[in-house]
């Protein structure tokens, strides 16, 4: 606990500043929501008294009646929000209204466009709480006194949101938190008793905390006179909004209560309301947001599900109650089943978590499936935004790997198209009479997929391919070798067995052919020998001269790339180097005489065939060379 008495002024960390202008003017059409976020945060407070008390009912102190209270003064032009929550000391208060503690804030500010409509945007998916009562106040002061603490050890905290505040000691007579608002002049809107009735029940009626405001009453004449006289009334429904029957919330209630645990501004895309009952008893109420917050790809960013225990709050983040690659879905999960004492180490090992976590996983892939089945364009929107992450699934939930499959989106060499639309059921539908495998190939872009020399057959043939190419493919691919008893096969790995498609007479003149090019083949074998693993003819091709493949088990040349950029160690593998026996250029080549000659021919092919893969050459200085040198022989 601080001594300071005296009154100090402080800076904003540079970031606050930054977020308020912003803020300031990309909210303002709706701002409205202030009340909201500070209502919000009182009822966090009162939920985290609640939980203190679990152990220590002292805390009380003879006042258990938690609730917030909106008040106006017309006067002096302020709207008070007060609490009697956990409260905040003096340092709580600078530590949390002066800086944004959440990490990566500075650099999410960073990556701002500077463009207002997508700013906005931007910040909507940040949640901002606190800061936006400067939307409407030209001055906020807080006074908050900590359940902790004695009447003297209140804290004044103001600041007109210019980048400076400051901190005081004062007294307070009871526990909690007063959020004053000043008014800016042309925002006394905020004053009228039935706008803030209206902005408490649409946005927080589902808080479980009561809400309430004075209301003015015409008592008894006293003495010839009518008196008037306050009384409170609770404005909200006060009850924790997934204990209501569905019946009796609407989709309004839903979006109101996803904002108020997911801090996100925008509405959520679906949710899904469930109580279960019987062996195990719990509620939980599961959303999928419209965006991804700025952190998804940090793995390590708190997440998880709202954690109640008997309706009483227990934690944020609880994770245990869903996988990782889940980390994207909010909400909250209320249970019988636990003790109030219950901790994240408890959670840890214990099987009813387990059983819950294991429900709930099928829950929220039941809720894509069927998002995916009933309404594609809203299903696209949770592909765009969160694809990659849903794939980690594949590899790592075992148990579920089948239903996280058949929510997996490609692009497809069926519809030319950079969105990834199709499924594994769709391709299968489409699948050739004769065909058995679900073919794909891995690259770094659309393009580099679309324009593969190893599509080259399956173009002729008719045959669909899906493109994978976001990084994580390899290694999804790598980890689902079947769909629905059809294996998956990299286009760019193994020898192609297309064979059983082909007739009799294409099989004997292939046989034929290969006869005439054992030479050819032994003595690029021999050129190349370093380079290469074995070189063969292919009638994958019908455009390329050569491509190169990987050997069935080698790691194919996508996630070689893949693991060196990532700085691994990557076991040497040589490739298959493949060439076409029809191709001009081949033909050429085996008629060269000149032993040379050959040899710079047999170089430029490979590397040409690791170009057109997307692969880098070891030593591109050396092809530069010889395809200069085959050139000015042309040109002679
Ligand atoms: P968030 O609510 O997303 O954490 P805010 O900016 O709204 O962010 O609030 C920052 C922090 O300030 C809160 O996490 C809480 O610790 C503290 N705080 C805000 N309002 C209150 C309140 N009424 N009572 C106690 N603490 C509060």
């Amino acid at each position: 606990m601080t001594t300071a008495t005296g009154k100090q002024t402080r800076g904003f960390k540079a970031e606050v500043k930054q977020l308020l202008k912003l803020m300031i003017n990309s909210l303002y059409s709706n701002k409205e929501i202030f009340l909201r976020e500070l209502i919000s945060n009182a009822s966090d407070a009162a939920d985290k008294l609640r939980f203190t008390a679990l152990s220590n009912s002292e805390i009380y102190a003879g006042d258990s009646d938690l609730r917030i209270k909106i008040t106006v003064d017309k006067e002096r032009n302020t709207l008070t929000v007060s609490d009697n929550g956990i409260g905040m000391t003096l340092t709580e208060a600078e530590d949390h209204l002066g800086t944004i503690a959440k990490s990566g804030t500075k650099e999410f500010l960073e990556h701002l466009s500077g463009d207002q409509a997508k700013d906005a945007q931007m910040i909507g998916q940040f949640g901002v709480g606190f800061y936006s009562a400067f939307i409407v106040a030209d001055k906020v002061t807080v006074i908050s006194r900590s359940a902790a603490a004695n009447a003297d050890e209140a804290v004044s905290w103001e600041s007109q949101g210019d980048g400076e505040y400051t901190v005081q000691m004062v007294s307070k007579p009871s526990r909690g938190t007063d959020v004053i608002l000043h008014l800016k002049e042309d925002e006394k809107e905020f004053l009228e008793e039935w706008r803030l009735r209206s902005i408490i029940k649409k946005y927080s009626d589902h808080i479980a905390t009561p809400v309430v405001m004075l209301k003015e009453k015409e008592s008894d004449e006293k003495e010839g006179e009518a008196v008037k006289t306050c009384e409170e009334e609770t404005v909200n429904q006060a009850k924790a909004l997934w204990t209501r029957n569905k019946n009796d919330i609407s989709d309004e209630d839903y979006k109101q209560f996803y904002k108020h645990v997911s801090h996100d501004f925008d509405d959520p895309l679906v949710w899904s309301h469930n109580r279960v009952e019987g062996k195990s008893e719990y509620t939980s109420l599961l959303y999928i947001p419209k965006h991804a917050p700025f952190d998804l790809w940090n793995r390590d960013v708190p997440h998880g599900l709202k954690l109640y225990v008997q309706r009483v709050f227990i934690m944020d983040d609880a994770k245990q109650f869903l996988p990782l690659y889940l980390r994207f879905i909010k909400g909250i999960v209320d249970t019988n089943d636990l003790p109030l004492n219950v901790s994240r180490e408890i959670l840890q090992g214990d099987k009813r978590v387990e059983n819950m976590r294991n429900a709930l996983t099928k829950r929220a892939l039941g809720m894509l499936s069927k998002l995916a089945a009933e309404d594609n364009e809203k299903y696209q929107t949770v592909w765009k935004t969160f694809g990659t992450v849903i794939k980690e699934g594949v590899v790592e939930d075992f148990a579920n790997q089948k239903e996280v499959a058949a929510l997996l989106r490609f692009a497809s060499t069926h519809n030319n198209s950079e969105t990834q639309t199709t499924s594994f059921e769709d391709y299968i539908g489409r699948m050739k009479n004769n065909q058995d495998k679900i073919y794909y190939i891995t690259a770094d872009t659309y393009n580099a997929a679309k324009s593969s020399p190893h599509l080259e057959i399956f173009n002729q043939k008719g045959i669909e391919v899906l493109l994978l190419t976001d990084k994580i493919d390899e290694w999804v691919a790598a980890h689902l070798t079947e769909f629905n008893g059809k294996k998956l096969q990299s286009v760019a790995k193994g020898s192609l067995d297309l064979e059983d498609q082909k007739d009799e007479e294409t099989k004997k003149a292939e046989e034929a052919q290969e006869k005439t090019y054992e030479s050819m083949l032994a003595q690029i074998k021999k050129v190349l020998d370093n380079r290469i693993k074995e070189a063969r003819l292919t009638h994958r091709l019908t455009t390329s001269p050569a491509c190169i493949v990987a050997d069935e088990h080698d790691l194919g040349g996508q996630m070689e790339r893949i693991l060196k950029a990532a700085g691994q160690a990557v076991p040497e593998t040589k490739p298959v180097f493949e060439i076409n026996p029809d191709h001009a250029l081949i033909l050429r080549l085996r008629d060269e005489q000149d032993d040379s000659r050959f040899a710079d021919w047999a170089h430029i092919l490979l590397d040409q065939a690791i170009l057109a893969e997307g692969g880098a050459l070891a030593n591109p200085a050396d092809f530069v060379k010889r395809l200069n040198g085959l050139l000015l022989a042309l040109a002679k």
